[in-house]
């Protein structure tokens, strides 16, 4: 389009064009010697001054480096896995990877202390992100928020830096751990820990599972939590139908007098026995390899080797109580004519065997709602497992113990 020629740059305050550009009046154009004249320098090419450099005959190579920075939460490892059991198990295995990086190495399966380490570093990452503002005040040792759930627990630091509970049970004959449990958030994943212990008791009710937790932990909201981990178990959905209600009658004189742990007892039919204390409610269960009067006799003497002669025994309306009943009578009978001095322990240790009417089960109310839970216990457990007498009998043991840890009365709020 041009001579070869070289182009220069003019500043705007030097170009007439500009004045339009910028806006001005017919006033300021008429008087501006820039818009008539054009830039002084334009007639004298001897003071033109340079605006322009000479372009680089050489361009360095410039190469574009791109750098992504990822702020990285090690914490979010807890939100990862929905077993705690495996997450404790996998950052365990983390803090040995650690330990070998910088001293001799350690090898073969997990030790109970790194277990133990890996779930003290779960449980305080949960309370820094559930409560950074009173582990702030704690560790300045300052009074904490009014507003804070905590408040009213007194908690205070350990030497891991968990928040504990401070409560009120110091002169208590209980454990550290029972009386200064370890303060757990509401609605948090780690909370569900729960769950575990749920398995744990095969499948036991939110009450329970709420009592044994606070032998350690301390939830916030805990009753709703328990109840909630219940709820989203699927064995229990599946054994808990909703049942109808019905207007009880009055309580049986045995169940509302006092005696003696075991001493009037229920006994249900089928392979298993189970033992009722009408006063306790302490559960004994005993497993019966067949439904005879001989298998039962040895399931009953079982039971009274290891927990007392009972003044008074109940039962259902089963052909093989009847029989055990006549052959316990007979048994007395003949003992009696045999030797006074037995006779006289006998009457001492004498026991009553009553039958409930035929077929009417809800006579026997307290009986058939420990059945209802061990059963409970034994259909969540077992499902479709084919169980050797050995496997059986522990798992009888094992639910036992759990009917009989079962709280009283409701657990308390503080
Ligand atoms: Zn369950």
């Amino acid at each position: 389009m041009t001579k070869d020629a070289t182009w220069q740059h003019v500043p705007s305050e030097d170009n007439p064009a500009d004045l339009l550009f910028r806006g001005s009046s017919v006033e300021t154009l008429r008087s501006s010697s820039l818009w008539w004249n054009g830039p002084s320098w334009i007639r004298q090419p001897e003071v033109r001054p340079s605006y322009s450099k000479e372009p680089e005959a050489e361009l360095p190579e410039l190469k574009t480096i791109s750098v992504i920075l990822m702020a990285v939460n090690t914490r979010d490892i807890i939100r990862k896995y929905s077993s705690y059991n495996k997450l404790c198990r996998i950052l365990a295995y983390c803090h040995r990877f650690i330990h070998n990086c910088r001293n001799k190495k350690k090898v073969g399966p997990l030790e109970t202390a790194g277990i133990l380490k890996a779930e003290n570093t779960v449980l305080r990452w949960t309370q820094i992100e559930a409560f950074s503002q009173e582990l702030s005040c704690l560790q300045r040792k300052c009074e904490l928020p009014r507003k804070s759930p905590l408040r009213s627990l007194h908690p205070f630091l350990d030497e891991n830096n968990l928040i504990r509970v401070g409560g009120r049970l110091k002169n208590a004959e209980l454990s550290w751990e029972q009386k200064h449990q370890i303060l757990l958030p509401a609605k948090h994943f780690v909370t569900r820990l729960m769950r575990k212990d749920h398995l744990r008791l095969k499948h036991c009710p939110p009450e329970q599972l709420l009592y044994t937790v606070r032998q350690q932990f301390w939830p916030i909201s805990g009753r709703r939590e328990a109840h909630k981990v219940v709820k989203e178990c699927v064995q229990c959905f599946r054994f808990n139908p909703t049942a109808f209600d019905t207007l009880m009658g009055d309580l049986p004189r045995e169940r509302v007098r006092e005696s003696r742990r075991h001493g009037r007892i229920h006994v249900s039919k089928g392979y298993v026995a189970v033992f009722v204390c009408f006063c306790t409610k302490a559960v004994h269960l005993e497993m019966v390899t067949e439904l005879t009067t001989q298998a039962f006799l040895a399931a009953l003497q079982r039971f009274t080797a290891r927990r007392g002669i009972c003044n008074r025994l109940y039962s259902d309306n089963g052909s093989n109580f009847i029989g055990a009943s006549r052959e316990i009578k007979d048994l007395q009978d003949f003992l009696k004519k045999k030797s006074s001095t037995i006779a006289s322990s006998l009457a001492e240790q004498h026991m009553d065997w009553s039958f409930i009417p035929p077929r009417a089960s809800h006579f026997g109310g307290l009986w058939e709602a420990a059945v209802k839970v061990m059963k409970k216990h034994l259909y969540t457990e077992i499902r479709s497992k084919v169980l050797t007498f050995e496997e059986y009998s522990t798992l009888l043991s094992n639910i036992e113990a759990i009917l009989n840890s079962r709280p009283l009365t409701p657990v308390t709020r503080s």
